[in-house]
């Protein structure tokens, strides 16, 4: 960190804090997963990615971004490093507890999202391994009506895609 002319800068793009006038735990969580990137960094490791150069591939991120934000979601306990190899030692990043109970914020941003903030069909759905279930937005099974827990839930991507910028809809 340095100051320039009573600036505050931190390195790699990493904010201060956002809502500093603020005790409200919602303002409190989007310190924390607030960031632009970070929310979709979290994402991908629910997703089973893992390895600092597969989520860079995946999200097309600056690498010094990816890089703070992995540091600020170990900081806060969200994530750890695990060793996979030790020469020279490389790491993968693994969800914590604190991490995994993100799982219904990201399901109600993926359902939210679904109905209001996409305009076609569905790029993921996510479903009861082994049953085929869809969830519902209380995350249970619309086929066995089972509570589906995180470890139970499976990402299926559908292949559709955003459509190219300045397409028109057929007469
Ligand atoms: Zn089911």
């Amino acid at each position: 960190m340095q100051r320039t002319r009573g600036i505050v800068r931190y390195p790699g793009g990493m904010l201060k804090r956002d809502y500093t006038t603020q005790y409200c735990s919602m303002a409190a969580t989007l310190e924390i997963i607030g960031e632009r990137w970070t929310i979709l960094i979290v994402r991908d490791v629910f997703l089973g990615i893992r390895r600092f150069d597969d989520l860079q591939r995946s999200l097309g991120v600056a690498r010094n971004i990816l890089q703070t934000r992995l540091e600020r979601l170990v900081e806060h306990g969200i994530l750890r490093k695990k060793a996979y190899q030790e020469h020279p030692v490389r790491y993968e990043y693994r969800l914590t507890s604190k991490g995994a109970d993100l799982w219904p914020v990201l399901m109600s941003l993926l359902q939210w999202g679904d109905r209001y903030a996409i305009d076609g069909e569905r790029p993921v759905i996510v479903e009861h391994r082994g049953c085929g279930g869809e969830l519902d937005d209380r995350r249970r099974c619309v086929l066995c009506g089972a509570d589906v827990s995180v470890t139970e839930a499976l990402a299926v991507r559908t292949g559709a895609r955003r459509a190219p910028s300045g397409a028109t809809v057929p007469a």
